[in-house]
């Protein structure tokens, strides 16, 4: 049983502050139509934090932001971590809202691979392994900046990928 607090790993855009289309680069592709620094706003951003190209995304060679999902991290950046703060008022706040949203983005990921694994033939050990993992990454507190550059520098963050690496050696995933 996974009774541990567990964060909403559902994206809402309504509740963050557009993070993705601010913080993260892309690359002139066949999935992003021009070059995108980081932490610049995308033109096609609104100030509403509004996608303006929201309905034609891939006609208009914006595949990739169709393909993105921040698990929840952004908005839990801008309404915990931020509370209040905004980018918009306060461009010198990108840094460090940069940085939160990258660990963010981590925890989200590997809390979303670990709930995952639970539908894998694991054993009764790795089954353990697998919760012990979620409860030291303890995903559901609260989170500020600080927590978040001590998640990023501790083990507990760079467990999972040694845990999975472990898996992919033993476990087969099951037929289709
Ligand atoms: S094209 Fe729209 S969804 Fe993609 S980064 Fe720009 S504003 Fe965001």
């Amino acid at each position: 049983m996974e009774t541990m607090s567990q964060p909403d790993l559902r994206p809402d855009c309504s509740r963050c502050d557009a993070l993705c289309c601010v913080l993260l680069a892309f690359d002139a592709s066949d999935a992003f139509a021009f070059d995108k620094p980081a932490c610049v706003a995308c033109r096609h951003l609104a100030p509403d934090n509004a996608c303006r190209i929201h309905a034609s995304l891939p006609e208009q060679g914006f595949r990739g932001c169709t393909l993105f999902d921040c698990h929840g991290a952004g908005q839990r950046v801008t309404g915990q971590v931020f509370a209040g703060g905004s980018w918009r008022d306060d461009p010198a706040l990108l840094p460090p809202i940069e940085a939160a949203f990258r660990v963010m983005r981590r925890l989200h990921e590997a809390v979303a691979l670990l709930h995952q694994a639970a539908s894998l033939p694991l054993s009764p050990e790795q089954q353990a392994a697998r919760l012990s993992l979620l409860a030291n990454l303890d995903a559901g507190r609260d989170w500020t900046e600080a927590a978040l550059r001590d998640l990023e520098l501790g083990p507990d963050l760079k467990a999972v990928p040694a845990f999975f690496a472990a898996l992919r050696q033993t476990v087969k995933p099951p037929r289709r």
